[in-house]
């Protein structure tokens, strides 16, 4: 995927902060944050968005058990945070490479919060 940006971060061609990396699971600060903690977890397999993502289930669980891990070492969870994931033009997906966005560190607005 040599024109995918988040492929070419993996990659370590374009830079990132990074805040976890294993086998197969990558995240890193988002380079325009949204709350007060603001990551991106990407899995390390390229697809285009969780419809692709979810043709192969154990990426998802990759995903999640990173999030949740990181989560709760970094102090997140006891307070609360937020996993956001956008699909297609009405949800606004601009980069088109799986990414969830983990949202934190402050009292977060919006779904009924
Ligand atoms: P989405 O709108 O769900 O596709 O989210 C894409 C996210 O990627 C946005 O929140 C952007 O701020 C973020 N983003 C774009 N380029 C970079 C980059 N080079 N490093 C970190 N985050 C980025
Ligand atoms: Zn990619």
């Amino acid at each position: 995927m040599q024109e995918c940006l988040f492929c070419k971060i993996i990659a370590g061609e374009i830079p990132s902060k990074k805040v976890y990396e294993d086998e197969n699971v990558y995240a890193f600060e988002d380079i325009s944050p949204m709350a007060k903690i603001h990551w991106l977890f990407i899995h390390k397999k390229h697809t285009e968005n969780i419809s692709a993502m979810s043709q192969d289930p154990q990426q998802i669980t990759d995903i999640f058990q990173a999030i949740t891990r990181v989560a709760q070492e970094k102090g997140l969870e006891s307070d609360g945070y937020r996993v956001v994931t956008n699909l297609g033009p009405n949800a606004g997906q601009t980069v088109f490479h799986t990414h969830f966005h983990v949202l934190g560190g402050e009292k977060l607005k919006g779904f009924g919060a």
